[in-house]
């Protein structure tokens, strides 16, 4: 064990470290003298007291590491030992202190009980791999996939499917889902004006704008060009068009200036739509009414909001 390239630790019946094999201390940046015969061995791992998967293993507590360990990678359970009471062998993934080391990383970490010839526990044998960059480029692939590059919101891609999957649970709850289409006004114009650069910082400073009026629920895309779009799930027509004139509002304040008239500043026009979602609806029809009340905000001349026609009172 001491020679493995794999880093592996083990623990006696009592939670002491018997084994912390050189790619261990590599990992850990904590050498085996200053852990062996102790039950330090989670100080090389965590900030705050927390055992780690092997002391899960010994007391036998699978349940507590799914509490522990929420959602991060792969659960396994192994196989019981040669008696039915005695603990699985437990496989986990997360992102650890590592506080000596100095810097998180993310861990696979798999615990195995070891049993003697009376089938007795007498150790438990824990191997971790360093996942941190597999993890980190995950991450930035899910980062590449769905998020605009130039505002760092959802991207269309990313829209559409949060679309559907809050189309599908407003359908299952029968709760009214709501959605926002924000388009800058007279944006031709201002590109125009100050140059395709300047739009790009302008297009940056609405997105903002926009994003700092969501609550943790709703999503707020880029749908195209200088349009987004915004969901807002469980939300009324009301409540909507209330979130819609607080953006609106704050893009006024943001006073961008137009070169192009001068005195006047960036504005949006949002449309509003609201369903109930049924079984002779659907989420596309969701984006038309938004768009058709979108366009109409356009046509009345633009820095405002507008709700669907029959709603429009
Ligand atoms: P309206 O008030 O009716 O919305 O007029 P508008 O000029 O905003 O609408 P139009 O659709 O005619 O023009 C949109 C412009 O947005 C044209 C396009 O060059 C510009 N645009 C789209 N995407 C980007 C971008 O990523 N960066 C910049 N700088 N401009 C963009
Ligand atoms: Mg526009
Ligand atoms: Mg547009």
């Amino acid at each position: 064990m001491e020679s493995l390239s794999v880093p592996v630790f083990v623990l006696d019946t009592r939670s002491r470290v018997m084994i912390w094999n050189r790619a261990c201390e590599h990992l850990t940046g904590v050498p085996a003298d200053e852990v062996l015969g102790t039950t330090d061995h989670w100080r090389s791992f965590y900030e705050q007291p927390q055992p780690t998967l092997a002391d899960l293993v010994l007391q036998g507590r699978a349940e507590t590491a799914r509490g522990i360990y929420p959602r991060e990678g792969a659960h396994h359970d192994g196989h019981g030992g040669a008696h039915p009471a005695s603990p699985a062998g437990l496989s986990v993934e997360s992102w650890c202190d590592m506080p000596r080391a100095g810097r998180r990383r993310y861990l696979a970490a798999d615990a195995s009980p070891i049993f003697d010839g009376g089938g007795r526990l007498s150790a438990v044998v824990e191997t971790l791999r360093d996942l941190t960059d597999e993890k980190m480029a995950q991450v930035a692939l899910e980062q590449l996939a769905t998020r605009d590059g130039l505002t760092g919101l959802a991207n269309r891609r990313c829209f559409d499917d949060t679309l559907h999957a809050e189309w599908a649970r407003a359908l299952r709850q029968q709760q009214p889902l709501s959605l926002l289409m924000v388009d800058v006004d007279n944006f031709k114009a201002y590109n125009d004006a100050h140059g395709h650069l300047g739009g790009d910082e302008c297009l940056k400073r609405v997105a903002r704008a926009v994003a700092s009026e969501m609550r943790a629920n709703d999503l707020v895309a880029r749908y195209g060009g200088e349009e987004f779009a915004v969901i807002l799930p469980n939300q009324s027509l009301k409540g909507a068009a209330i979130v819609a004139e607080r953006i609106r509002a704050r893009v006024e304040q943001l006073q961008l200036p137009c070169r192009f008239a001068p005195g006047k500043h960036v504005t949006v026009s949002i449309g509003a739509a609201t369903a109930i979602a049924g079984p002779d609806n659907n989420a596309s029809q969701l984006v038309a009414i938004a768009d058709a009340a979108l366009y109409r905000a356009k046509h009345l001349g633009r820095n405002r909001i507008s709700l669907p026609m029959s709603e429009a009172a």
